[in-house]
């Protein structure tokens, strides 16, 4: 099976990645976690441009998606063909809310390079981390994070994401399950614990 995790920046997405392989592992699955931009050699080195170059819009578009053909290719559909579980921390839903939604890509580019990298595949569950912006500002202040280029960003940028993320869940509903991240740390993780059961 093939988990993504989604949100905007400050969700707090890459520790419930962390603990939901751990619950599956506790049930005898193997678990590849992985991450994008990354999640392989050649993609952990265009995410360093990712994050820290300034680029055309549609370079850095291509780039996200060059890295994922990249990662499907070699990461992501050997694991899934040995029958392995794989947890992405962000996917083709990021590069909808933060290259469409908050630079204002095309929509038509994106779902043509999207059928090109990977009309064959598509999560079979993505798990959307939502919480008011001002939060998820809060959090990343109080962790004095580094940040990177996207997160430098101003409010608009990233409720523009936010509000792109939440059409494409309302846009796929099967796929997609809305999880409100400010809520208290066990609720979220037994929300979790009842949205997977569905998919075992
Ligand atoms: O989730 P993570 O912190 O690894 O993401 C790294 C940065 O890349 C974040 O600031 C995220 O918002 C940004 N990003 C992006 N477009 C994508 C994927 C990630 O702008 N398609």
């Amino acid at each position: 099976k093939f988990i993504t995790f989604e949100g905007i920046d400050g969700a707090g997405k890459s520790s419930h990645v962390e603990w939901l392989a751990e619950y599956l592992r506790r049930q005898g699955r193997v678990v590849q976690v992985t991450r994008e931009p990354g999640g392989t050699p050649l993609g952990e080195r265009l995410r360093e441009l990712l994050l820290n170059e300034t680029m055309h819009l549609e370079t850095e578009t291509l780039l996200m998606f060059a890295a994922r053909r990249e990662h499907l290719a070699s990461r992501i559909e050997p694991a899934l063909a040995r029958g392995e579980w794989v947890i992405c921390d962000r996917f083709s839903d990021a590069t909808w809310a933060y290259q469409g939604g908050g630079r204002g890509l095309d929509k038509s580019k994106f779902l043509a390079l999207e059928h090109w990298v990977h009309e064959h595949l598509q999560p079979d569950l993505t798990l959307l981390f939502d919480l008011p912006l001002e939060v998820a500002r809060e959090r990343i202040v109080l962790a004095n994070r580094v940040l990177d280029k996207f997160e430098q960003e101003r409010a608009d940028f990233h409720e523009r994401v936010r509000q792109a993320y939440l059409e494409r869940a309302h846009a796929h509903p099967a796929r997609m399950r809305v999880i409100q991240a400010d809520n208290t740390l066990e609720n979220i993780r037994e929300k979790l614990e009842e949205i997977v059961s569905t998919l075992c």
